[in-house]
């Protein structure tokens, strides 16, 4: 049976990942149509320890999936995880078309991407979210 500790916690972390959610749509309305690209038809929040985010082309379930400790990073990196996404649906890969069409719309994304990259790397020092 849960405590009232279990319970509380359930809550808050489902604070944690609807207010994660709501942050990922802001940059989805907001980028999807910049970039020209159909927006996602699901945003999913997961634990995962290899990358930030995936995103699937409608064939696969159009659904864009977020890293749990995503909820700890600034507007920066996850306009920046959530563009780099969308980019996908435009082209495959990191090549040179990618990283032109990330230039063109963040032209800072080079910083954001290595301060995702710290804040993995504080992650590994501090653990990963457990849940
Ligand atoms: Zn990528």
């Amino acid at each position: 049976m849960k405590t009232s500790h279990d319970l509380d916690s359930d809550i808050a972390e489902h604070e944690t990942r609807e207010r994660l959610l709501r942050r990922v749509q802001k940059f989805i309305d907001k980028w999807s149509t910049k970039l020209g690209v159909e927006p996602p038809g699901e945003v999913r929040i997961r634990r995962m320890k290899t990358f930030w985010a995936s995103i699937e082309d409608r064939r696969r379930g159009g659904r864009i999936w977020i890293n749990r400790a995503l909820a700890d990073a600034s507007d920066k990196v996850l306009e920046y995880t959530v563009v780099h996404e969308l980019i996908h649906l435009r082209t495959r890969g990191h090549s040179e078309t990618f990283c032109k069409l990330m230039g063109e719309a963040l032209p800072d994304w080079r910083a954001r991407k290595s301060a995702a990259f710290d804040l993995g790397m504080k992650l590994k020092t501090n653990g990963w979210p457990r849940r």
